[in-house]
């Protein structure tokens, strides 16, 4: 097999029985594979790692996604919303740091009221730097003339994770309706992509009945997509949620884990030049899990910034990290755990995905 996986990682071109192959391989397969990925980081996107600080703006949710302890359907969370105050404080605390990035995420909404409160946020965010300050949105689905509305008022790159690209597995971990539907999740990427956006979408990994093909159709779905940024992570528990009750057919996690950094790898070798984040769910198996990630391929690390009073209240799964991210003692040994992985921290840089700008530029 070490001879397939070997004549795999020379081929230019991978199908989808390469890609079931590479999820597929051995603990010392593997290590070929994460050594394949590294080197094409290293040789398309340079050996950086982007911070983007990264706010739970709200946990107040329209949704019932099945696997997600925010869901509107739990009664037990707390739901909260950060102030604009609070916001812009910890925006200051990322561009003092140099970091030049910083990423809002949230429940999702389509009021009215919600749209002009992100509108005015963002004029406000980009208000307190000479410097454009890069903001990735994760809001969920919007209509058309909102991501205009948002881009105009100072976003850039946005994230809407379509979590499955098998039809049936997203209905077996959504509900059927006009809310949750597997084809306007797809066209909320085009419509990203169309309305100029560095557009970023994503998978969980590890879901109940999910296979390695529907994996491997996963990557072929962010090529055909061509998408510029890509985050992804393991699946994981909530007790007070409808998916729970699949527990006990999931892989361990340790398996998940690993599948995941798998992935990382092989969208890397399929897709040289975007943007890979490391995702918190790493960190939640695994301390060090996201810094795995980075000498797997991926290339952006997304630490918390969200004041630490609502930190509980975000619960999207069991043992989600309760990290400090707003102290220099933490950051300074995330820097050192990222040089060890062979990574600088780009400073001072967007560190916009590459791919975006070979999209878009004649
Ligand atoms: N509401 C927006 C959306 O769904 O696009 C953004 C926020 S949502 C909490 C961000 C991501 O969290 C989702 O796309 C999903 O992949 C991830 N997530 C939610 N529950 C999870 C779980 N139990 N395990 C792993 N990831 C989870
Ligand atoms: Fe809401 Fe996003 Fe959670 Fe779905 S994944 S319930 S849309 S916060």
């Amino acid at each position: 097999m070490q001879n397939k996986i070997t004549s795999i990682l020379k081929k230019e071109n991978l199908n989808r029985e390469d890609l079931i192959l590479l999820l597929s391989a051995n603990p010392s397969e593997t290590e070929l594979i994460y050594k394949k990925a590294a080197e094409i980081k290293s040789n398309h996107v340079g050996n950086y790692t982007y911070f983007r600080g990264l706010i739970e703006l709200s946990n107040v949710c329209t949704k019932n996604c099945y696997y997600c302890g925010i869901r509107k359907g739990n009664t037990k969370v707390q739901r909260y919303t950060v102030t604009d105050d609070e916001v812009l404080q910890v925006v200051r605390y990322a561009l003092d740091r140099n970091w030049g990035s910083i990423v809002i995420q949230s429940g999702e909404r389509q009021d009215a009221k919600f749209i002009d409160r992100i509108e005015g946020l963002l004029k406000k965010i980009q208000a307190l730097s000479s410097i454009k300050v890069g903001v990735t949105l994760s809001l969920g689905e919007q209509k058309i003339e909102t991501y205009d509305r948002w881009l105009e008022a100072g976003a850039t790159r946005y994230l809407v994770r379509v979590e499955t690209s098998n039809e049936d597995l997203f209905y077996k971990i959504h509900p059927k309706d006009k809310l949750h539907d597997f084809e306007l999740r797809k066209q909320a990427l085009k419509d990203l992509q169309k309305a100029g956006y560095m557009t970023g979408t994503g998978v969980m990994i590890g879901l109940p009945y999910q296979t390695m093909g529907d994996l491997a159709d996963d990557l072929l779905f962010m090529k055909e997509y061509d998408i510029d940024m890509c985050g992804m992570g393991p699946y994981i528990e909530h007790e007070d949620t409808p998916l729970y009750r699949y527990n006990d057919v999931l892989l361990p996690v340790k398996e998940r884990f690993d599948l995941t950094l798998k992935m990382i790898a092989v969208l890397r070798i399929l897709m040289k030049d975007v943007n890979i984040t490391s995702a918190t769910a790493l960190q939640a198996i695994n301390p060090d899990g996201r810094e795995e990630g980075i000498r797997c391929g991926a290339n952006v690390i997304m630490p918390n910034i969200t004041p630490v009073k609502y930190h509980d209240a975000y619960n999207l799964y069991k043992g989600k990290p309760q990290i400090v991210a707003e102290t220099d003692e933490y950051i300074r040994k995330l820097e050192e755990q990222i040089n060890e992985a062979g990574d600088e921290v780009g400073y001072g840089e967007l560190g916009d995905p590459l791919h975006f700008k070979y999209r878009t530029e004649p």
